[in-house]
């Protein structure tokens, strides 16, 4: 599949103009939560708190998206260091495992060279990784009454000089139209996505001089892979 820096450029005028703004529509956001909060006993007396939990449920769906708007369009160069792939992702399973296991899923790292180094923007790379492992988490949701969730995260060379690491899931997977629109800013087929993810993250490992390609299956299951350039 094709993307096209259009869907990058495009991404990085919105997050600018997001950031212009932001502190704007934040101020509002944060009192119109606070008197519904306010309001909220006399709604729950009318029977309606339902409304109020959905009000405050789309606030805070807004200024996740404002939040993230703000991370895309922060100076784009990345902060290098070096680090060990491996030693990275024990780092984001250590990080997602709790709520993996809340969700019957199971995330197993299959790296058989422990001592590829790759100069990368730990901070950024690290958000890219967690972002694939939490919309695996939501695909494996979606189905996990068939079927145990599994997440396999697979680390390996590739050639003399670059390393993929491989993110499967036994999830939904997701048809030949989702794929294609996958990495657009804002496309989402989640309630409460913001559809962000996947582009900053397309944005930030192009960044660093590697790619993402996927592969999935509907009813099957889906995997990302991360190519990146190694050390030396
Ligand atoms: P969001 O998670 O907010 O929807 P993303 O950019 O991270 O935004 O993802 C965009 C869309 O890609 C998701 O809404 C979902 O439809 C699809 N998607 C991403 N990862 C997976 C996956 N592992 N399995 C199935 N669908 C996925």
């Amino acid at each position: 599949i094709e993307h096209t820096a259009y869907q990058n450029d495009k991404l990085a005028m919105l997050g600018k103009i997001a950031a212009a703004i932001a502190h704007e529509i934040r101020n509002p956001l944060t009192s119109i939560r606070g008197f519904i909060q306010l309001l909220r006993p006399h709604l729950l007396q009318l029977g309606k708190d339902e409304y109020a939990r959905i009000i405050v449920a789309e606030i805070d769906r807004a200024n996740d998206i404002i939040y993230e708007f703000l991370n895309s369009s922060k100076p784009t160069a990345p902060m290098k260091q070096e680090i060990s792939i491996t030693a990275l992702l024990k780092e984001v399973i250590l990080l997602t495992e709790s709520e993996a296991l809340m969700r019957g899923c199971m995330i197993q790292l299959e790296s058989y060279e422990e001592s590829m180094m790759v100069s990368i923007d730990v901070k950024q790379v690290k958000q890219v990784i967690l972002n694939i492992v939490k919309n695996s988490l939501d695909a494996i949701e979606d189905v996990s009454s068939d079927r145990n969730g599994l997440i396999d995260i697979i680390v390996h060379r590739t050639g003399s000089d670059g390393v993929d690491v491989i993110v499967r899931d036994n999830g939904k997977g997701m048809d030949r139209a989702t794929m294609n629109r996958l990495f657009d800013p804002f496309f989402t087929t989640k309630e409460a996505g913001t559809g962000l993810g996947l582009s900053v993250s397309y944005r930030i490992i192009r960044n660093h001089g590697g790619s993402i390609g996927v592969d999935s299956k509907p009813g099957e299951g889906t995997a990302f892979t991360i190519h990146l350039p190694l050390i030396g």
